[in-house]
């Protein structure tokens, strides 16, 4: 990646009508004992034990501290204080409001080439010296194993950035039709006003991606991320920065969630919403939108990926070892805290001794502890007491004749749409399946775990109350970030204004 960047570097115009850039999906790395990324890791832990870092609001290119003093905790160690870091204040926040306004055309009208090489350093630094820090914080900071920090911290968010950035420059490539007497072109533009990213505490990319990919495409942002992910979220940012993000364009602003959300969305400039979390926020930023309607100068572009409360239905004629092992996966790891998580499995009567009995002793080997001493855990405490997010798995054992039924339950029973799975070697089945399931995921796995989705492999994102399935990881994603300009310029001068039939 460094060759070809200095490849790209060196293009000057050139480089400026290229269509595409080869990316490929960051390879996970194994963490083997012996292995260069197991040191690496391990180094970072140690600078990490015992250590507080502070972390201040960003605002104005400015690091600011407020008097609202707090701290992020270990989720498996509440005695390491892993981060210092304060609230902005609601004058704080219409001050990194004032300050992203004042950088936005500048930033807006950069050319894409320039703002997409900003994000590929950034997966680069990611992808090489960064990467252990980065993993570090999140496991000390969010109680995520190697494998889970890996996942997320280094190779979703690598790939996030590296794949935007090559969406963005093949959308610059798509241009209307010209003819002979005019030139037709699309500008896109970021959106006019500046977007707020709203973060979960559950996966470092997130975090980078609800910001990053508005900036990429021209938009200024206000960053609020969460409390409970301030460590690996800081380090994110400061690598934008280090890659040459100018200090304007993503302001840093931990903060309260309400009061966030309520002073973004009574700023007549607020034109677009980056969120993941759970539904009940997202209503609420929603319903705030809608009341402020009238004082917006443009229409808010609403992005929020929520909650799944996700299936894996096994059929009669399913492979049972996969059936329990992806289902141990899916509804283990990282505590459950994924919102692909499965939390319901509906197994068949004639099959669930079976089932029961594999998942009861397989479940008894997961081990639960602390991940930085111990890599043989598989996962360890959840991030805080709040409503059920968690190791929590529910069964439903039905009559294997009553199979669609059970479909349509499955189909019925919740308000969500984010995540599911079936299990079965029959096609017709299969296919019956899809069928009757086709609104009750937007992520839909056959044969495999309900989690565990790949940037550019499986976009993400849910429907019903999962969100507005936005699908971030694909193409489709930017284009919410953008509002493009048709130009049309005409060649021949108009010397009449009459029509031909008229005369
Ligand atoms: P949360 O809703 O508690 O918080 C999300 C963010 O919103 C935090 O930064 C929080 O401080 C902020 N916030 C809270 N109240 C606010 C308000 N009134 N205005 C503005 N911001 C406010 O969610 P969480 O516990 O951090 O994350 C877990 C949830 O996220 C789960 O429900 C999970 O399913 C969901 N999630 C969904 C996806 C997806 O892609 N669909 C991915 C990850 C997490």
């Amino acid at each position: 990646m460094w060759r070809q960047l200095r490849a790209l570097r060196g293009c000057g115009r050139r480089w400026q009508h290229r269509s595409a850039i080869q990316v490929t999906n960051e390879p996970i790395l194994e963490f083997k004992p012996g292995s260069p990324e197991r040191a690496a890791l391990q180094k970072a832990l140690a600078d990490l034990r015992g250590k507080t870092e502070d972390i201040p609001c960003v605002i104005g290119g400015e690091e600011v501290w407020t008097p609202t003093v707090r701290y992020q905790l270990s989720p498996f160690n509440h005695a390491h204080k892993v981060a210092k870091y304060c609230y902005a204040s609601k004058e704080l926040i219409n001050k990194a409001i004032n300050a992203a306004l004042a950088a936005r055309k500048e930033w807006d009208l950069k050319p894409v080439q320039d703002r997409a090489q900003i994000f590929l350093k950034a997966a680069d630094m990611l992808s090489g010296p960064r990467r252990a820090e980065v993993l570090a914080k999140t496991m000390v900071g969010q109680g995520k194993t190697v494998i889970q920090a890996e996942i997320d911290a280094a190779a979703e968010l690598i790939d996030f950035f590296r794949f935007n950035a090559k969406y963005a420059l093949e959308l610059e490539q798509s241009q209307p039709l010209s003819v002979d007497i005019s030139t037709n072109s699309m500008v896109y533009r970021g959106l006019e006003g500046f977007v707020a990213a709203v973060s979960p505490f559950n996966f470092t990319a997130i975090g980078g991606n609800l910001a990053g990919a508005p900036a990429l495409m021209g938009n200024v942002v206000l960053w609020k991320p969460s409390d409970t992910a301030l460590l690996s979220s800081y380090a994110v940012y400061k690598i934008l920065l280090e890659a040459g993000l100018p200090p304007n364009v993503v302001q840093f602003v931990p903060s309260d969630g309400p009061e966030f959300g309520d002073t973004v969305t009574s700023s007549e400039h607020f034109c677009g919403l980056n969120f993941t979390g759970s539904v009940p926020t997202f209503k609420r930023l929603w319903k705030q939108v809608s009341e402020n309607l009238d004082r917006y100068r443009n229409f808010p572009r609403l992005a929020g990926e929520c909650g799944g409360k996700n299936f894996h239905v096994v059929h009669s004629s399913a492979d049972v070892g996969s059936a329990v092992n992806g289902t141990l996966r899916s509804a283990f790891e990282f505590g459950g805290q994924k919102c692909s998580a499965c939390s319901r499995l509906y197994a068949p009567a004639s099959l669930w001794p079976h089932i029961k009995e594999k998942l009861l002793e397989e479940h008894g080997k997961i081990k639960v502890g602390d991940p930085t001493q111990d890599f043989g855990t598989f996962f360890s405490a959840v991030i805080d007491a709040k409503e059920i997010f968690g190791p929590i798995l529910t069964v439903f054992v039905y009559p294997e004749n009553r199979y669609k039924e059970v479909l349509e339950l499955i189909d019925t029973t919740t308000p969500y749409g984010l995540t599911g799975a079936i299990f079965a070697q029959e096609k017709e089945v299969i296919e019956e399946s899809r069928r009757l399931l086709r609104n009750a995921a937007g992520n839909f796995y056959i044969n495999d775990k309900s989690t565990g989705a790949v940037v550019a492999q499986q976009p993400f994102g849910g429907s019903r109350i999962s969100g507005t399935n936005d699908k971030p990881g694909g193409p489709h994603y930017i284009l919410r970030w953008t509002s493009p300009q048709a130009v049309k310029e005409t060649h021949v001068p108009l010397r009449d204004w009459r029509y031909a039939y008229m005369q």
